[in-house]
């Protein structure tokens, strides 16, 4: 626009110039004072004047990587400006399945934080961060203090005697990372991402609390969704790709039925899809969830079979891009997710 300006003086004559110079600059300065009055704070420097008092600085404080999409999404909403928020699992890609190379980590020597969620789901994080030899970067494991639970659960067809003895078992077996698909889980996991910010740039802590604030308020109100749509439901039990939701089952009083175990690559014996079956046709399951990251030839044999239809459910494990350009984030997808229990336990 000011180019086409330009062009037009250009062909008037000096005093008609002036005059719409002081016009325009007359209609910039009332624009201005109807927009508040702010330049923008990444406005280039040497643009004046200068901004006065801004909420936040432009540039960012500290350089945080986080391993897989949900912590990457809390903490860029924890974060704001003020964090320059990266990822390493890519997307469209599980964590269950990635490992890192030596190009993708070139970035992680830059780094002040990288956010992990732990529980064995980064079994090469140890290793990689020896190997980094440097100091300033800090590991933080967002599930530091959350009692894991333990073991894959009993088969389709346990009996609550058997489940018990299964948990007793289970104690020292491996732990089931999947925490974030509790909302108030997710939440804690949040409040370690806080904890390491205001640690890591104290002087923007008020900035880093009250982004948390509003995100927190976020995980509380779509726990009291998911509180309200589940209860009283027919139904409790539903058969995932891969045990992702024991987390979400327990808080919401549901049973997670998993045709592979707690890594999509734990796939069945014949003995267990024979089992799942069964069960499918005991229980009058309707619907087998399907995950988009994982092979649906499973899920699509046992719908087969029974006559059980498929529907979708996300377990976060990382968006593909075209989710993430459709402005899909952990809160929406949960909504999603909730939206389709509810249809499958009726
Ligand atoms: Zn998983």
């Amino acid at each position: 626009m000011a180019n086409k300006n330009i062009t037009i003086y250009n062909l008037e004559p000096e005093v008609f110039k002036l005059k719409r110079i002081i016009f325009l600059l007359a209609l910039c300065l009332a624009g201005m004072l109807l927009a508040g009055c702010a330049p923008r704070p990444a406005a280039t420097p040497a643009e004046p004047p200068a901004p006065v008092t801004l909420a936040a600085p432009a540039a960012p404080a500290i350089k945080v990587y986080t391993t897989f999409y949900p912590l990457y999404d809390f903490a860029g909403k924890i974060g704001g400006e003020r964090a320059e928020v990266a990822k390493l699992v890519p997307p469209g890609v599980s964590p269950h399945d990635w490992e890192p190379d030596p190009g993708t980590l070139s970035g992680l020597k830059a780094a002040d934080l990288l956010l992990y969620n732990g529980l064995g789901l980064e079994p090469w994080l140890d290793k990689v961060v020896g190997a980094l030899e440097t100091t300033k970067l800090i590991p933080v494991n967002t599930t530091e203090g959350i009692e894991p639970l333990r073991g894959v659960p009993c088969g389709p067809a346990c009996t609550p005697d058997e489940e018990e003895k299964k948990k007793k078992e289970a104690a020292g077996e491996l732990p089931d990372p999947h925490v974030w698909l509790d909302p108030l889980l997710a939440l804690k996991q949040a409040e370690r991402i806080l904890e390491s910010f205001v640690a890591a740039d104290p002087d923007s802590e008020q900035y880093y609390r009250a982004n948390f604030a509003v995100l927190k308020g976020q995980f509380e109100q779509l726990d009291a969704e998911y509180r309200e749509a589940l209860q009283g439901k027919a139904r409790d039990k539903f058969i995932v790709t891969h045990l992702s939701f024991a987390y979400l089952a327990e808080r919401y009083g549901l049973k997670q039925v998993g045709i592979a175990g707690l890594s999509p690559q734990a796939e069945p014996t014949a003995r267990e899809l024979a089992e799942l079956v069964e069960l499918i046709r005991a229980y009058g399951i309707r619907y087998i969830f399907q995950e988009p990251l994982v092979s649906p030839r499973l899920a699509q044999m046992l719908a087969a079979e029974t006559g059980a239809g498929i529907l979708e459910i996300n377990p976060l494990e990382g968006l593909l891009p075209e989710e993430i350009s459709a402005g899909k984030d952990y809160f929406s997808v949960m909504r999603e997710n909730l939206v389709q229990l509810y249809r499958a336990l009726e």
